[in-house]
């Protein structure tokens, strides 16, 4: 008999598929494309899906590397999705994904980059510290992006960290 209230094969629960298959990490983030049960495919991901269950997300290392990947799936949603769930995370894998995805031909995928880059409030734990090809890149598209709301964005990142180099 299968227990059903312990990890098997060190899968934890929280991702075993329906019927208690396993389900691993790169098809979760496969299935976040998908708008039904996406709640379900981030709870699985990344352990919850409020504000509060965000902030202290905490992820294992095929989860993060998934992520990190997803930000160049193929389908902008996944893209989309994966840069929304590596804003919570403050491991430096998670700043290089988001760094490559402000060059993402989406601008929507490049605008939600820039917020996360700028954004603290949903990493309480981050050091605000950027690699210099972030801040390079989010000044280009602050100066340069062709689309305004990226270009608001970027400078929004930008302008959070000149207002914590400020006394
Ligand atoms: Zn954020």
């Amino acid at each position: 008999m299968i227990p059903l209230c312990t990890s098997e094969k060190g899968v934890p629960l929280a991702r075993r598929g329906r019927y208690g298959l396993p389900v691993d990490p790169q098809t979760l983030v496969k299935m976040l494309a998908h708008r039904p049960g996406r709640l379900d495919t981030i709870r699985r991901l990344v352990g919850g899906v409020t504000a509060t269950e965000l902030r202290r997300a905490r992820v294992d290392q095929p989860t993060l590397d998934a992520l990190a990947e997803g930000v160049h799936d193929p389908d902008s949603r996944v893209r989309w999705w994966c840069v929304q769930l590596l804003d919570h995370l403050d491991d430096p894998l998670a700043l290089t994904a988001l760094t490559a995805a402000l060059g993402d031909p989406v601008p929507r995928v490049r605008r939600n980059a820039c917020h996360a880059l700028g954004c603290l409030a949903c990493k309480p734990s981050w050091d605000g510290i950027l690699p210099d090809a972030a801040t390079d890149k989010l000044r280009q598209l602050a100066e340069a992006d062709p689309n305004a709301k990226v270009r608001a964005e970027a400078d929004r990142a930008l302008g959070r960290r000149r207002g914590d180099a400020a006394p």
